[in-house]
């Protein structure tokens, strides 16, 4: 496995690499990740990952600071999972020029996180242009997860590049909570707590087959949940996964949920 520091050794590296399959993080790797890895050793030549927390996409420093960082434990684990090279690259190697135009998110797409998070789908954006840009991969590995994510990145790069964006199914512990590097600022209770809201909504959103008023529904569960479990519900919403509008069925629809635990902040779909 080759760790790499910066864009020349990078461009060497990748040099006569065809087929390159490309798995993008911000480190503290957990089974989500790793089914990435597998997905893309299976279907490229060789898979490079990135660990790269980026800083634009954060929209509180404090945030950005407490973000969780485990470098020695995430090299172990590229190893053990026969990853053909690793990118930790500084700010300075990725920001190494300015835009002469901004990357802007369509009003029509501001719902959900990008709404909640201003700035955070833009810095998320600019960073995976830059980093194809490097890379140039065939493939680029991504988790339904982050589903609007997936939705935005995939709707930027297939504009300018030739590249597949191949979307992988969210991976969930025992308890059937999305698993996420940020679940590892919550207590023992409080991730058994999320647990319990993420078994709640998969059940909820079975049953809404064959109902109703929707919407109706769904206000009343969001404050349910608000009593029920004492987290802040951001939003709790059903929409359309091919072009995010608000859904009154459950066709071609997810449920999308953002939460605080405190001042930890959850999102997940079913
Ligand atoms: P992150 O390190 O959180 O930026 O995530 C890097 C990639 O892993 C993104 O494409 C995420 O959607 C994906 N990912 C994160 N958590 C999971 C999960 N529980 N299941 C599947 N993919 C995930």
């Amino acid at each position: 496995m080759k760790i790499i520091l910066n864009n020349k050794d990078l461009n060497e590296a990748l040099n006569n690499v065809s087929n390159l399959g490309f798995v993008p993080t911000m480190g503290s790797l957990h089974q989500g990740h790793i089914s990435l890895i597998k997905k893309s050793n299976k279907e490229c030549n060789k898979t490079i990952v990135s660990i790269f927390i980026n800083p634009t996409q954060f929209n509180s420093q404090k945030d950005f600071k407490k973000y969780p960082k485990n470098y020695k434990k995430d090299l172990s684990i590229l190893k053990k999972n026969k990853v053909d090279y690793v990118y930790m690259p500084k700010k300075n190697e990725i920001y190494n020029f300015n835009r002469v135009k901004k990357i802007k998110i369509a009003s029509k797409n501001k719902v959900l996180c990008a709404k909640f998070r201003p700035g955070h789908f833009e810095g998320v954006l600019d960073v995976m242009d830059r980093l194809t840009n490097l890379i140039k991969p065939s493939n680029i590995y991504m988790g339904e997860k982050d589903f609007q994510q997936l939705y935005l990145v995939k709707n930027c790069l297939k504009k300018k590049y030739k590249v597949r964006i191949i979307s992988c199914k969210t991976i969930r512990d025992s308890r059937k909570l999305a698993l996420s590097s940020r679940n590892l600022l919550l207590k023992k209770n409080q991730l058994i707590k999320a647990g319990y809201l993420s078994k709640n909504l998969i059940f909820f959103k079975k049953n809404l087959r064959n109902k109703i008023n929707l919407n109706k529904l769904i206000s009343d569960k969001k404050k349910e949940l608000n009593k029920l479990f004492n987290f802040k519900i951001e939003y709790l919403e059903l929409r359309n996964v091919n072009n995010f509008k608000k859904s009154k069925t459950i066709k071609n629809s997810k449920l999308f949920v953002a939460y605080y635990i405190q001042n930890v902040r959850l999102i997940d779909n079913f």
